[in-house]
């Protein structure tokens, strides 16, 4: 069976940057299971899976365009370390939660802390960057209605 729409995918993958240094990988730990075809990965590696059959293995390199996002500097911002609950507990590499009333709430980190305020980070770790993707294919199934009614695999 390929993967298609409405199919349930066993992947085993590992992701490297540019320099070959391994930033994420599914060895080691469980594979990922996902229902393809609702943007569940990033759109280059659904792209990349797509018509792809157990067994398959491939290499893929994906722009920041079809990975996270290119990294904004708007997305750094300010934040009054007075609107903090607990402002001494404010530290780098603390991540966050915020919420603004335009757009809900977002996940942020925090890269520096000064007198006054913190220096928070919106942008995803991954953005901005070339992603460099071994992947193999482990399983594909058919989704069940319960899975499609979800929006995930079970
Ligand atoms: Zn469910």
């Amino acid at each position: 069976m390929k993967i298609g729409k409405n199919t349930v995918v066993t992947i085993d993958y590992t992701l490297k940057d540019a320099e070959g240094e391994i930033i994420d990988t599914s060895s080691g730990a469980d594979p990922l299971v996902y229902l393809h075809g609702i943007g569940a990965l990033i759109a280059g590696m659904e792209s990349a899976l797509d018509g792809k059959s157990k067994g398959d293995e491939f290499q893929i390199v994906i722009t920041p365009e079809q990975g996270y996002g290119e990294y904004d500097e708007e997305d750094v911002m300010e934040i009054d370390l007075a609107a903090f609950e607990d402002p001494s507990q404010v530290q780098v590499g603390m991540e966050l939660v915020l919420e603004t009333e335009d757009e809900g709430e977002f996940a942020a980190v925090v890269t520096e802390v000064g007198e006054e305020v913190a220096i928070v980070d919106r942008n995803h770790p991954l953005a901005g960057m070339t992603l460099h993707f071994e992947v193999a294919v482990r399983d594909v199934r058919k989704a069940t209605p319960e899975e499609i009614d979800h929006g995930h695999a079970h």
